[in-house]
């Protein structure tokens, strides 16, 4: 057994080979994650509902599964190598501490959606992607804090409290997957899972310093997760590096036969981590990059992430997506309008809360929804409602579906050139707790993400460092083209090879000592602790 190892920075592939090795047992692993969720969680309030009884049970799966092919093979001189095949026949997470976001059914825990409407709902099966991620070796930590029904980008809905951003605890997380993004930056975990509809695990995983990922429209099964909008959701994966993600990926991905828009996935991501970018074309799209009321370390970042993938061999091509700037009024048609028809299941007879001194069955509906439901969850339903009534429909819904198809052809008509595209992730850094008050100035955080959602594509963001200006996490946005996942992978992980910086919120200071402290001056220099633990 090890004497003592790095939880918090453990990589999937360092918890795979500490188990080949018996560094450490899959019981160790569980253990410092529980105790460090213990010891952090009070004051991120990343987690909804931890469980550790149901990763430890996970992971003395795993560790008897190892034993029993130890024992069998003990006389063996190849013992060590069937040692590794069973670690291969425990799947790619195997022993890895996991989180979801609690929209996803998971059985046996809460699925609240951070709403009061769905509070006591026990899920009584269990989402693909949570199935197949605990299937793949996963230790399920717990479920994780979110915008109430995933409608926000600062994780300030949730009806049970804020998620607070590691990095700055007077800051948001982002949103909607704040949770996914604060669990896996402060190393409570090593992966999450988030779900992305216009943004939500893009811009968290910028505002946190960690790799999130939406892959796309189909990849992973939405099954069992409680939909916003159905033709934009996706399920993907949170980790510090994108060699977590790529395993996560492998794990969760394929089709699936009770989600019929999934599809066939043959790929493994986790061999695109080496390719390098020599002779890709990479797109910059410099309408985007330059857009007014971006912040300039924002830009200043992705020029000098251009210029890195430049000297790694990669031609940048510069492409035009001339209708990418209606996305976002798109969006908040299509979306809302999804959300409408999707929510109108919580009406406290089927599900959720139910008000109990409403004088008839009228009452019931219009009290437990006005009671259930908090002011962003009715204003989107409320927009729905009014979008999709007669008269109204033929001048927003349907021109918006027109537009949705113009921004898909740009994009198709752009991947016809590159092999993939490089933006920025959200136009400035992690903001602080009640600072964007008007929900129009919140639509806007998700300018650069939405677009992808409503092509379909997948995209990444990628941790470039701190800004200048902020001391704060800055993430770069890797897009590819539809079903060409790996791509976004093989570019990432070649980007991110160029970069020593932190993955990890610097929290050894304690989570009280004030932001200085904890990232110590001056603020872009690596630490210490940063070379040391920062790579695995
Ligand atoms: N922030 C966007 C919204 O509020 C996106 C949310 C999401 O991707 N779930 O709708």
């Amino acid at each position: 057994m090890a004497v003592g190892f790095e939880y918090p920075d453990l990589s999937v592939a360092a918890i795979r080979a500490g188990l080949a090795a018996h560094d450490f047992s899959a019981r160790e692993v569980a253990q410092a994650a529980i105790a460090r969720v213990d010891a952090l969680d009070p004051q991120v309030h990343a987690f909804l509902e931890p469980t550790p009884e149901l990763a430890l049970a996970a992971a003395e799966r795993i560790d008897a599964a190892l034993a029993g092919t130890d024992a069998h093979n003990a006389a063996d001189a190849s013992a060590a190598a069937t040692h590794n095949t069973a670690l291969d026949s425990l799947g790619p997470l195997a022993g890895v501490p996991i989180a979801f976001k609690d929209n996803m059914n998971q059985l046996g825990t809460h699925t609240t959606c951070a709403s009061l409407m769905l509070k006591d709902y026990t899920a009584p099966f269990s989402a693909t992607c949570v199935e197949r991620a605990i299937a793949g070796g996963g230790l399920p930590l717990g479920k994780l804090n979110m915008d109430e029904f995933a409608f926000g980008s600062s994780t300030e809905t949730s009806a049970f409290g804020r998620t607070y951003n590691p990095w700055d605890l007077e800051r948001v997380p982002g949103g909607s997957s704040g949770g996914s993004a604060a669990s896996v930056a402060a190393g409570m975990v090593t992966v999450a899972l988030g779900s992305d509809t216009g943004g939500s695990i893009r811009q968290p995983a910028s505002f946190c310093g960690v790799v999130g990922m939406k892959p796309t429209y189909g990849v992973v099964s939405r099954y069992g997760v409680v939909a916003f909008g159905s033709s934009l959701d996706q399920v993907g994966p949170f980790g510090r590096t994108v060699a977590d993600i790529a395993a996560t990926l492998d794990a969760i991905s394929g089709r699936d036969l009770r989600d019929c828009t999934s599809q066939e996935v043959t790929t493994c991501f986790t061999d695109y981590l080496e390719r390098g970018v020599a002779g890709m074309r990479i797109g910059i799209v410099s309408a985007l990059t330059d857009a007014p009321g971006i912040e300039l370390e924002i830009v200043t970042a992705t020029h000098q992430a251009v210029k890195r993938l430049e000297s790694l061999g990669a031609h940048i091509v510069e492409v035009e997506l001339p209708n990418a700037a209606a996305a976002l009024a798109a969006y908040y048609v299509i979306g809302p309008c999804e959300a409408f028809s999707n929510l109108s299941r919580f009406d406290s007879v089927r599900y959720g809360y139910r008000e109990p001194d409403a004088a008839d069955l009228g009452e019931q509906y219009e009290q437990s929804r006005a009671h259930g439901f908090g002011p962003e969850t009715i204003r989107r339903i409320m927009l729905g409602s009014y979008l999709l009534s007669s008269g109204v429909y033929d001048t927003y819904y349907y021109p918006a579906q027109q537009v949705r198809t113009l921004i898909t052809q740009d994009y198709q008509r752009a991947f016809e050139q590159v092999d993939a595209l490089i933006t920025p992730v959200s136009p400035r850094t992690a903001f602080r707790f009640g600072e964007i008050a008007d929900p129009t100035s919140m639509y806007l955080s998700d300018i650069f993400t939405i677009p992808i959602n409503i092509a379909g594509n997948g995209g990444l963001s990628l941790p470039v460092g701190l800004g200048e200006t902020s001391g704060l996490p800055v993430g770069v946005q890797i897009i590819g083209p539809q079903f060409s996942d790996e791509n976004i992978i093989q570019v990432a992980a070649a980007l991110e090879a160029t970069y020593d910086i932190r993955r990890r919120a610097p929290l050894e200071a304690g989570i009280h000592a004030s932001i200085e402290d904890r990232l110590g001056t001056p603020l872009k220099a690596p630490t210490q602790a940063s070379a040391e633990g920062g790579r695995q």
